[in-house]
């Protein structure tokens, strides 16, 4: 078989359309030369002047970051209304163009998505974005079944990122260590049989390496296994190797762990999701507060008010319903088995600090819980204190719109250089990891 056929699918990992809208909000679709020619022949008798002109806008060319070079393919994209809805949705939230000429009228990325590909070494692994309902819920057809379908899609990924070629030579298990491809996936291998969904067919037993599997009739919860999973990557390091690091701050370790969690949180998890974008992290505050850290590290919860972050991570969220916690699961999952998580997968960062970062991103989901219901409490006039506030039970929509605004942080996320070698070193730390967890128990 040839390496470009080579498919890779999760288990257990299903969708199909809810018909939400959701994907068409919002998301600053690109359009290739190609789809805007057919697009505006659809759009006819309009004239020439009106044909392109309240459709779609010419894309900002000027960044030269990666993620701005893997478009270079679109040199437009979508307007949007002014509610941020695609201009092509109607108001029975359908596409208008594949409503009356079929799927293949739609913008290419439209036609892509939810899909995505990761080409490594060993061939393309499939995944989903989790900003679309149909995943969230994970409905439908398992994509094991949808083979044919998703060769149709990886096809067209491949007409559209002809050059994305991801450089998986130098990957490393922590910083300045090296890594060997087969290697790597056989720590990969332990790690997805700890988050492997309940979705999934039960694995043979000839897998038998000691590692607990989520479906193997234990109910672990979600923070349990990501220290499960911390502990058995940092047990790939030699016992003199110190990846804590505590010396090298000059600031107490928990401080650290409050300005990273505040300033990740204000980036992925912003309070109102939809408001501007911010494609860039902050990278001078962060830094500024890694080196000289406020004395209280505050969240803004109104305008005029906010509260010690340390205080809101005081609030006991306990174990989410079943549902919310297969979720988060299944989006650990996803990321692991896209390789989404390290090297050129995600930053360049090493396995260690990558596995880290991701288990943190499922730590701010259950931090922005406790805020939100701190603010709704608030808001409502309830007399706030906060040492004898309980949490009432989460619901799994407010559980899955977390996650939908995550992957859509995630999918413009733009790294400076500087930012990426803070969080490298910061987050090798399995001391620090297992605090932040506790920060979001
Ligand atoms: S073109 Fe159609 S599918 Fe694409 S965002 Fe607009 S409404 Fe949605």
């Amino acid at each position: 078989m040839e390496f470009e056929d080579i498919l890779i699918i999760p288990p257990g990992i299903n969708f199909e359309c809810t018909g939400c809208g959701n994907c068409c909000l919002m998301w600053p679709v690109p359009v290739t030369q190609s789809d805007y020619l057919r697009i505006t022949s659809h759009l006819e008798p309009l004239t020439d002047e009106q044909a392109g002109l309240n459709y779609f806008k010419e894309r900002d060319t000027a960044s030269s970051s990666a993620a701005a070079d893997k478009l270079n393919q679109f040199p437009y994209i979508l307007e949007k209304q002014l509610d941020g809805r695609c201009t092509f949705l109607t108001d029975e939230l359908r596409c208008h163009l594949h409503e009356n000429f079929g799927e293949t009228a739609k913008p290419s990325m439209c036609q892509l998505f939810p899909y995505t590909f990761t080409e490594a070494p060993d061939g393309f692994y499939a995944g989903l974005s989790f900003a679309a309902s149909g995943v969230l819920f994970n409905s439908g057809r398992s994509l094991e079944e949808q083979r044919d379908f998703l060769k149709t899609r990886l096809a067209l990924f491949k007409r559209l990122f002809p050059n994305l070629r991801l450089d998986w030579s130098t990957i490393q298990l922590y910083d300045g260590q090296p890594l060997k491809w087969v290697d790597y996936l056989l720590a990969e291998k332990k790690l997805l049989r700890i988050f492997r969904p309940l979705s999934a067919p039960p694995e043979g037993d000839d897998d038998d390496d000691g590692v607990t599997t989520s479906n193997g009739g234990i109910a672990l919860t979600i923070n349990k296994q990501l220290l499960m999973a911390s502990t058995l990557l940092t047990e790939l390091v030699p016992k003199e190797v110190d990846l804590d690091h505590e010396n090298l701050l000059d600031v107490s370790p928990l401080q650290t762990d409050l300005v990273i969690v505040r300033h990740l949180l204000d980036f992925f998890l912003p309070a109102d999701t939809y408001a501007a974008r911010r494609d860039a992290f902050g990278a001078h505050v962060f830094k500024q507060h890694l080196t000289q850290p406020p004395d209280i590290v505050q969240m803004l919860i109104s305008n005029e008010t906010s509260v010690p972050l340390a205080q809101i991570c005081r609030l006991k969220l306990g174990h989410l319903d079943d549902d919310s916690e297969e979720l988060l699961r299944r989006f650990v999952y996803c990321r692991i088995f896209g390789k989404l998580y390290f090297g050129a997968g995600f930053g360049h960062l090493s396995v260690i600090s990558g596995f880290h970062h991701l288990g943190l991103l499922v730590a701010l989901v259950r931090i922005r819980l406790k805020f939100l219901h701190f603010y709704n409490s608030h808001k409502v006039g309830i007399n706030v204190n906060i040492i004898e506030m309980k949490m009432p039970p989460v619901s799994f929509v407010e559980v899955a719109e977390l996650i939908r605004g995550l992957e859509r942080r995630l999918s413009s996320l733009q790294y400076s250089k500087e930012v990426a070698v803070s969080l490298q070193v910061l987050l090798e730390s399995p001391l620090r990891f297992a605090r932040i967890i506790a920060l979001s128990e």
